[in-house]
């Protein structure tokens, strides 16, 4: 028998998704991804990318608090313990890997059923739709809401490549702990919100953090810019671009070669590390061109206000298909919407 709901993807859209799809008696299917090394370089692991942000200041109904007796209340110990961190003693915001847990349990509470896999492929061309997982498995779905994220940018150089893992990294919440980084000074590409919020959270272990930005103005929030701007160990780049990252094999990344996009010439900054946060490519790679994407690689929405894709039932979510909001409520919201538009084509077939 055909699944009547499956989803692809465990952030706030899948799991919006999935309780919404829940609650309507669908009883969908969440491949939630595989904890694959593959995935963990990639960005791509279980949960998405507020997985690996730390607090989550702007989620609504989560204002700054004692969240820690709520939390572990909500969700089931042996996630507790396997998957968030110990007692923050502090008020503070709900952390990325608290909300996403706390998601995914209502989910559960509701009946959602989960595989920790990858859907590697997908066969569109006739209902029922197709599916196959990285583990092999073959699954077949009247519906599909597409919930993958994006994941993080790299600049594409041979020398970022070598040292990937070895000083380079896309993601400070996971790396920025590392021996390697402590007390060293660290550069961060990008102006955006996650150059700041990386550059911030790097502050904590790096002597100092040079962020690059390719131009003089930041593309972040005013609150975030501000942030950057008077946090002392930052020190700010204005028209400046990695030509190059240093290092030798025994010790990795041991400096980034800076040009001056404006003046010509280069700079070495020595450093033990360089953070990339430079935007997202969307996770289609899955569909093999079966969906219409937009000109920019995210899938295309096809009517105004409703989350339908260029395929009878199936539905897109999240940032997969938004290069312009990419907020967790915004994904959570389109995730609702999607499960809503999967539930009246049902109803609509008589499925
Ligand atoms: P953005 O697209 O906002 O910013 C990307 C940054 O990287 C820009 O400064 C851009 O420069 C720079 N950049 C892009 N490509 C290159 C390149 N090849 N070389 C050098 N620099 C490059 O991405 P973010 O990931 O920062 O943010 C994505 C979304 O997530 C935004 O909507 C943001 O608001 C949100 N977000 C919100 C947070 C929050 O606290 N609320 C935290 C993190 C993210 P240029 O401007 O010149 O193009």
């Amino acid at each position: 028998m055909p699944e009547h709901v499956v989803i692809i993807g465990s952030g706030p859209a899948g799991w919006a998704a999935a309780i919404y799809a829940s609650r309507a008696n669908l009883h969908p299917l969440v491949f939630e991804g595989a904890e694959t090394e593959e995935n963990r370089v990639a960005g791509t692991l279980p949960l998405g990318q507020l997985n690996l942000t730390t607090e989550v200041e702007n989620y609504p109904g989560f204002p700054s608090g004692h969240l820690h007796d709520y939390i572990r209340t909500a969700v089931v110990k042996d996630r507790v313990e396997t998957y968030l961190e110990p007692l923050h003693e502090h008020p503070h915001a709900v952390t990325g890997p608290e909300l996403m847990n706390l998601m995914r349990q209502q989910a559960v509470n509701f009946g959602t059923k989960i595989v920790t896999d990858d859907v590697v492929s997908v066969d569109l061309s006739k209902q029922p739709y197709k599916l196959k997982t990285l583990g092999g498995e073959q699954h077949e779905a009247l519906t599909i809401i597409i919930a993958t994220g994006a994941r993080a940018n790299y600049l594409g150089l041979p020398s970022e490549e070598r040292y990937k893992n070895r000083g380079v990294s896309a993601c400070a919440v996971c790396d920025g702990a590392l021996p390697r980084f402590r007390n060293k000074p660290l550069v961060v590409v990008g102006g955006g919100d996650s150059a700041v919020e990386e550059a911030t959270y790097l502050t904590k272990y790096a002597s100092s953090v040079h962020m690059l930005m390719r131009r003089d103005v930041f593309r972040a929030s005013k609150i975030m810019q501000d942030r950057a701007k008077s946090n002392g160990k930052i020190k700010l780049h204005y028209f400046r671009e990695v030509d190059q990252v240093l290092g030798d094999d025994k010790a990795g990344v041991t400096g980034v070669r800076v040009k001056n996009n404006q003046q010509g010439g280069t700079e070495d900054l020595p450093a033990s590390g360089l953070f990339l946060a430079i935007g997202h490519t969307p996770n289609t790679s899955f569909l093999n061109g079966q969906l219409e994407l937009n000109d920019k690689g995210y899938i295309k929405y096809t009517t105004l206000m409703r989350t339908f894709t260029s395929k009878e039932g199936v539905y897109a979510a999240g940032d997969v298909a938004d290069d312009y909001y990419r907020q967790a409520i915004t994904s959570a919201g389109t995730g609702c919407m999607a499960a809503l538009d999967a539930e009246r084509y049902l109803a609509s077939k008589g499925l």
